[in-house]
């Protein structure tokens, strides 16, 4: 039964974490009959991308929110500037009249670059909006990015360069049944998304081969049919040699490659320098893998007389120093075998945060406005300008993105102010410690987020907002499906809305002057209809998408755009894709003398992004309490390192520790560590900031490293 003044039980809704946004069902219990722990229940809910599913993660998603440890007033400093003075509770005004008054010191003193906006991949399409514009209309700077460039930029520069638009799966996700061949490089679902499983599953079932591409012995290679292992960051490598083996065998689908690409002479020549005795000198994959790898997954092309194969990416390729090249690499092998736009077949991103897609299509990157439009083009800046009621040339140009936002901070061309919203780089964010410095030297660091985080703790203002049971909105999943986050209970009292705090710093900020009034509504259906207006005509065009549509009762969501794509030509001005001839790069840092095995970084299934949700789920804490060092028993005894040890790895940026874990799933010259956790076992201490020149992604998944047991304490 409800619960007087809330919303009725069985409140359909979505999983406040990954991508998949599996569909959940809340019911609110009635406290007067007693005080059920949690008071909000969820039970799984059919749809296209979870299947009707959840995770551990999704199943105690409610357990955060009556946590203790849940945020419910706004915090300031006791002695204003003093990071090491306690925090004291304060009113909405005070604090957002505090936020507002550091705002215009910076800016009157250092310009309107001196403040900083910095979100997530959680926040809705909404938040994503209205925060890209508050920096864009209110502060007026150009200092914006999120976390989704340590995310999908480099699958997303790929798609954009190749295909003409980027949309994590450019297929419904239903699409993989049926497919004789799925290859998942760099991806884990079976820890980050399970419920994806049941799709790879379908696969096999169906007479399908699963191929997963992993310097680990994950669990989903462990369920694959081939595992491949090579080297962290050699999959260009890789792929460029199952392009050779292609292409040299004249495996192509020509009729294909000849009407609906360009640039396959660059690329034959390309390839042919990566044949397979030399791939595997640099990824260690034995030549005949190689080889047999490519007829596998040639023998499944349509040109073949195949069912389809498809290419996914994920983070363990993608977020490389060579990312957006890598991922050109897979979608070339794609193109060749004729694959993008047929049934059952293609190249995919599988993109990991909740929001992560909608957070780029609407504005919250550097160098895009809503729509996915680039902020050097006259004609977007004129379009979009048009929607906010303010003039053009008023808009900033591209800023800095996300790690050179952050590396910027405090230093004297740099932000002085940062308003950082649902994202927790002080752990996430690569060379960790060297990041917190940089906070540590803002004027302001202001953040807004449900609990005390790490990078909370080390802020001026603390600003608590609503979770996803509490609020209105819209999510765009993996496969750029729009989907409804509806409230079901009322937030603590003392929380507000993301948009509840932007309308009331931007009236703060000069509404009704330098820009409209009405310009930062908090009403999540009113925003939408204005992100659609301004996404109109742009790559990701919402304008179709209703949000009664999204909301009507049994509603899956509506995808924007077709659900299949590239049918019959790519978005590109001449309806063909484009072939890159990418070349194999070493790592910026690689291995020496000094450093001479190397790190690679993930998920475990328990726990989300930096934690600072999951980690605080007493359930999922019991499944995955701590950081750990995952080391091959042949490496741990090269070290006298025992299961359970601690130990020390040093990389060129820092240290961290964390006890051993002997597995063979590792390669021998690899360790792996979850990087969910902050403190002395933080993976992010070491990994390095070198970018990729194109999507900006930072070197996550591999690092030179060493490694010792560390003196017991
Ligand atoms: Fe939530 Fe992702 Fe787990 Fe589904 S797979 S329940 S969306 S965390």
């Amino acid at each position: 039964s409800a619960v007087p003044g809330q919303a009725p039980a069985g409140v359909a809704t979505h999983c406040p974490y990954c991508a998949l946004q599996c569909g959940m069902t809340l019911t609110v219990a009635d406290r007067t009959t007693g005080l059920p722990s949690p008071r909000v229940q969820v039970q799984p809910r059919a749809s296209a991308a979870g299947l009707g599913r959840l995770c551990q993660k999704g199943w105690s998603a409610a357990e955060l929110l009556e946590h203790p440890e849940r945020l419910r007033t706004p915090l300031l400093r006791e002695v204003p500037g003093d990071r090491t003075s306690r925090f004291v509770p304060s009113g909405w005004d005070e604090a957002l009249d505090v936020v507002a008054a550091g705002i215009r010191a910076a800016q009157v003193a250092h310009g309107r670059d001196a403040v900083a906006v910095f979100g997530g991949g959680g926040l809705t399409n909404e938040k994503a909006y209205a925060l890209g514009k508050l920096a864009r209309v209110a502060l007026r700077t150009s200092q914006v990015d999120y976390n989704g460039r340590f995310c999908m930029s480099s699958a997303a520069a790929a798609a954009n360069a190749a295909l003409g638009v980027d949309r994590g799966l450019p297929f419904p996700v239903r699409d993989l049944v049926g497919t004789g061949v799925l290859v998942l490089l760099g991806s884990n679902p079976a820890e980050t998304m399970p419920p994806f499983m049941a799709h790879v599953q379908a696969v096999q079932e169906a007479g399908g081969t699963v191929v997963v591409v992993d310097p680990r012995r994950t669990p989903t290679a462990a369920a694959a049919d081939v595992h491949v292992q090579p080297l962290p960051g050699s999959d260009m490598a890789l792929l460029l040699g199952l392009l050779h083996v292609v292409l040299r065998d004249g495996l192509e689908d020509a009729a294909y490659v000849a009407g609906r690409t360009r640039g396959i002479e660059e690329l034959r020549a390309a390839a042919r320098r990566y044949w397979p005795e030399r791939v595997e000198r640099l990824t260690g994959v034995p030549a005949g893998e190689v080889g047999s790898l490519a007829r596998l997954v040639a023998s499944h092309a349509p040109v073949a007389g195949g069912r389809g194969a498809v290419l996914l990416t994920a983070r363990g390729s993608e977020q490389h120093a060579t990312g957006t090249d890598t991922v050109l690499a897979a979608i070339d092998l794609a193109l060749v075998l004729g694959l993008p736009g047929r049934p059952h077949a293609g190249y995919g991103c599988l993109t990991g945060q909740g929001n992560g897609q909608g957070g780029r299509e609407h504005g919250l990157k550097a160098d895009q406005l809503p729509g996915y439009r680039s902020i050097s083009d006259p004609a977007a800046r004129a379009h979009v300008a048009g929607v906010w009621g303010v003039d053009p040339a008023s808009l900033p140009g591209p800023g800095r993105s996300a790690y050179e936002l952050l590396d910027a901070c405090g230093r004297p061309d740099g932000p002085r102010v940062l308003l950082l919203a649902g994202s927790n780089p002080v752990v996430s964010a690569p060379r960790a410690g060297h990041v917190s410095d940089r906070l540590a030297a803002l004027d302001l660091l202001v953040v807004t987020d449900l609990v005390m985080s790490e990078t909370a703790a080390v802020a001026d203002v603390v600003l608590p907002t609503t979770m996803w049971a509490e609020e209105d909105g819209t999510m765009t999943t993996l496969e750029g499906r729009v989907v409804r986050r509806r409230k079901a209970v009322d937030a603590p009292v003392g929380c507000r809305t993301d948009l509840q705090v932007l309308a009331g710093l931007a009236d703060r900020l000069g509404a009704g002057t330098d820009f409209p009034a009405d310009a930062f509504p908090a009403a999540p259906r009113l925003v939408f209809e204005e992100l659609r207006r301004a996404s109109a005509g742009g790559r990701a065009d919402y304008s179709h998408v209703g949000w009664d549509a999204v909301a009507a009762d049994g509603s899956d969501g509506v995808h924007w755009g077709s659900p299949r794509m590239f049918v019959d030509r790519f978005p590109t001005a001449d309806g063909r894709a484009v072939l890159h001839a990418v070349e194999h790069r070493a790592l910026v840092e690689d291995v020496d003398a000094e450093f001479p095995w190397l790190l690679t970084t993930g998920r475990v299934l328990a726990q989300y992004q930096s934690g600072a949700q999951t980690r605080r789920v007493p359930s999922l804490v019991r499944s995955a309490p701590s950081s750990f060092v995952e080391v091959h028993p042949v490496l741990a005894a090269a070290h006298g390192i025992g299961d359970g040890d601690l130990v020390r790895v040093t990389s060129r940026h820092g240290v961290a520790e964390a006890p051993a874990r002997l597995t063979p799933t590792v390669r021998t010259d690899t360790v792996f560590m979850p990087f969910h956790w902050g403190g002395a076992g933080r993976a992010n201490s070491l990994t390095p900031p070198a970018l990729d020149p194109t999507s900006r992604m930072p070197e996550f998944k591999a690092c030179a490293v060493r490694l010792e047991r560390a003196a017991p304490v």
